[in-house]
């Protein structure tokens, strides 16, 4: 690959990197302030706080998970690799790269990972 089209998806990898960190540190705060507002006596409505620290801290989970695909996508791009499935080493669709710059596995591998069970790897499959 032509090392501008690398630097571009390098930047764009790291812009997606540096906005789900934000998002990450702006929920964790929301978090914080959900359970300060829990130790309040005032405060009378923990059911429906709970639920939304929960909804927080999935969130949270997922954006955790984007970030590891996106330092794997990184090293891979540092190591020449990619754009090929890291499952099978097939060139990945060009149009699902484009959707899921982070994507390491081929709309195949990525379907069948889907399925298994314990998979390591979540990404949304038939890009
Ligand atoms: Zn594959």
């Amino acid at each position: 690959m032509p090392e501008t089209r690398a630097d571009t998806i390098r930047e764009e990898l790291q812009k997606r990197r540096r906005a789900i960190l934000e998002t990450t540190r702006r929920a964790d705060a929301e978090i914080d302030a959900l359970r300060a507002a829990e130790r309040d006596p005032e405060f009378e409505e923990g059911a429906q706080t709970e639920h939304e620290a929960f909804t927080l801290s999935r969130l949270g989970e997922t954006q955790r998970r984007e970030i590891v695909q996106i330092d794997a996508a990184l090293a891979r791009l540092d190591a020449g690799e990619y754009g090929s499935c890291a499952d099978c080493d097939q060139e990945i669709d060009p149009r699902r790269l484009k959707a899921l710059p982070y994507a390491l596995l081929c709309a195949e591998c990525a379907t069948r990972r889907e399925r298994a069970p314990g998979a390591v790897v979540n990404e949304p499959p038939s890009i």
